[in-house]
C-alpha cells in the first residue's frame, strides 16, 4: 500500500465534478487501498479520490472513530438516496490543513454506492459519519466545505485562504 500526495486547497483538481468509475480492476482497487492508507496516515476520516490528485467518483470513509469494531472502506460510484434533519457541527478538511468551521449539514443521510468487491452497498448513518459521507460526496462535485460558510466567516478566512492557495500550509495552524 502507498501513501499518496494530498491535494490542497488551490489545486484545480478539487472544483472538478469527478468522473465515475466503469470498471472496478485491479488499478482501482489498489487505488482504494492506498487511498485508504493515506486517510488514515493523515489522520482523517474521510477522503475523496480528488483529494489525492484523481478526478473518479471514489471517497474513502473511516467509521471506527465512532465505532472500533467497524473497519474503514471505500465507497465507488455513491449516490446520495435521501436526507434528514439537520446538525451542525465542527468541521475540518485534510485539503485545508489546521482550518476548522462550524458546518450545518442534514442529520442523517443514505448512500447507495459500489463497494471494491463490486456489490451494491446501502449506508444509512446519521451524526458525524452523515457529515462525512455527505462532505466527502461534495468533494466528488467539486464542493468544498468553505462553500458553507456565511459571508462574514469568508472574509474572516479569506486571506489566509490566498496563503493557502499560494502554497502555504502552516496559515490555519
Ligand atoms: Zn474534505
Amino acid at each position: 500500500m502507498a501513501v499518496l500526495d494530498l491535494k490542497y486547497y488551490g489545486n484545480p483538481i478539487l472544483r472538478k465534478v469527478a468522473k465515475p468509475v466503469e470498471n472496478i480492476d485491479g488499478e482501482i482497487v489498489k487505488f482504494a487501498e492506498d487511498l485508504i492508507r493515506t486517510m488514515q496516515v493523515n489522520n482523517g476520516i474521510g477522503l475523496a479520490a480528488n483529494q489525492v490528485g484523481r478526478d473518479i467518483r471514489i471517497y474513502a470513509v473511516d467509521p471506527s472513530v465512532i465505532d472500533m469494531s467497524e473497519e474503514p472502506f471505500v465507497l465507488i460510484n455513491p449516490q446520495i438516496i435521501t436526507t434528514e434533519g439537520e446538525q451542525s457541527g465542527e468541521e475540518g478538511c485534510l485539503s485545508f490543513p489546521g482550518l476548522f468551521e462550524t458546518v450545518a449539514r442534514p442529520e442523517r443521510v443514505i448512500v447507495e454506492a459500489l463497494g471494491v468487491n463490486e456489490k451494491p452497498v446501502r449506508i444509512e448513518r446519521d451524526g458525524l459519519m452523515a457529515r462525512v459521507l455527505l462532505h466527502e460526496y461534495d468533494h466528488l462535485e467539486g464542493k468544498l466545505f468553505i462553500d458553507y460558510f456565511g459571508l462574514l466567516k469568508k472574509q474572516l478566512v479569506n486571506k489566509r485562504l490566498q496563503k493557502l492557495k499560494a502554497g502555504d500550509l502552516e496559515v490555519f495552524r
